[in-house]
């Protein structure tokens, strides 16, 4: 009798879609057949997107760190009064893009905290900043979590927000705030996180305004497999109506320094295995999303680059000043050089190019 897994992957191969019900048989996968997914993952992603590994120079900037929610996987937020918070005014947001500039990026990354005062016009306002000093660099910003948030501290709607804010230069719109698109799992790991349904919504929104977002996945602390294919194919489904995700980008848990990890409500992480099957089962199920990013922030370097043999195709960005997942406890964030990228994707045989936020290369 033909092993399922193995027929499901000829079956792929030869343009079948795959179900969230089979896209969970693969990702349970435990035995060696783990590598014959990966390698269909990877003969997938060479057909969308031929051999090169891709990056982005991008810098990241957190405005502040003060938030009002508490998110037990988080790391990186503090309340007000304690120690070790900040807070940029304009003029340091302003010094953060002349830097930017100087170390020639292509991309602004900016989410913050969300601080107590902010509103719509405080998410504007950094936005037409950063777009007033560095007119050339595209701005990745915010997430559906801010823009709820602002838009609901200014009693306007989000669609609203989201038209003042690509008005100010916001190029994208981070995919982020995604974690697992379940509300019961979100009730345990980020209760006081807008629901399911309204990130959907959000996304939604931006993307019918032509702003592009990426998709991410949070996974690897309490989440099962089947809520993950849930997600995906909640991803799919948005992608199939509005082609507005320019890629997605799993998002392994960093546990160390977080309250989900402390309590013993969350796993120290995912394996090795599931970090390389959450790739190569994301490529083989989202057929619509042309590029998977390997986060090397989130895995290591070493692991982002057998994501790449897994069916990634980008290995994201070289990520100035990076501080949330440092703040979880991750080490070595703060900045990848592409001459490092170069030397893990020659090592695959693949070329290194350089890429805009939109894929365009540079
Ligand atoms: S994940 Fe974001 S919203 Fe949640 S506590 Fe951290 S900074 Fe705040």
């Amino acid at each position: 009798m033909t092993d399922p897994v193995r027929q499901l992957l000829d079956d792929i191969l030869g343009g079948y879609r795959l179900t969230a019900k089979e896209g969970v048989l693969l990702m349970s996968v435990r035995d060696r057949r783990v590598w014959d997914i990966a390698s269909v993952a990877d003969t997938v992603r060479e057909r969308m997107t031929g051999n090169q590994v891709t990056y982005v120079r991008n810098q990241n900037i957190n405005v502040t760190n003060i938030c009002v929610n508490s998110c037990g996987f988080c790391g990186f937020s503090k309340k007000p009064g304690d120690a070790g918070t900040f807070l940029f005014g304009t003029e340091e947001i302003r010094e953060k893009a002349v830097l930017a500039r100087k170390r020639k990026v292509t991309e602004i990354c900016t989410v913050s905290g969300l601080h107590p005062d902010f509103d719509a016009s405080s998410y504007t306002g950094i936005i037409q900043t950063l777009h007033d000093e560095a007119p050339d660099i595209h701005i990745h910003a915010s997430n559906p979590m801010e823009i709820s948030y602002g838009a609901r501290n200014s009693g306007i709607t989000t669609g609203e927000m989201l038209v003042e804010m690509k008005g100010a230069g916001l190029g994208s719109l981070c995919g982020t705030a995604a974690e697992i698109l379940v509300d019961e799992v979100r009730e345990v790991i980020c209760a006081g996180k807008i629901r399911t349904s309204e990130w959907e919504r959000i996304i939604r929104e931006a993307h019918l305004l032509g702003i592009p977002t990426t998709a991410t996945i949070m996974y690897g602390h309490c989440e099962t497999v089947q809520d993950r294919l849930r997600h995906l194919e909640i991803l799919r489904n948005i992608q199939d109506d509005t082609h507005g995700f320019t890629e997605f980008v799993p998002l392994s848990f960093v546990h160390m320094n977080t309250r989900l990890f402390r309590e013993g409500t969350a796993r120290p992480g995912a394996t090795g295995r599931e970090d390389l099957m959450m790739v190569a089962v994301a490529r083989l199920f989202l057929d619509n999303i042309r590029h998977i990013q390997v986060s090397w922030v989130k895995t290591g370097v070493k692991m982002a680059q057998l994501g790449l043999l897994a069916g990634a195709d980008d290995i994201g960005g070289t990520m100035f000043e990076e501080s949330i997942s440092k703040g979880a406890g991750a080490s070595n964030t703060d900045y990848l050089d592409p001459s490092s990228m170069k030397i893990l994707a020659d090592d695959l045989g693949r070329e290194l190019r350089q890429r805009t936020t939109l894929y365009a290369f540079v």
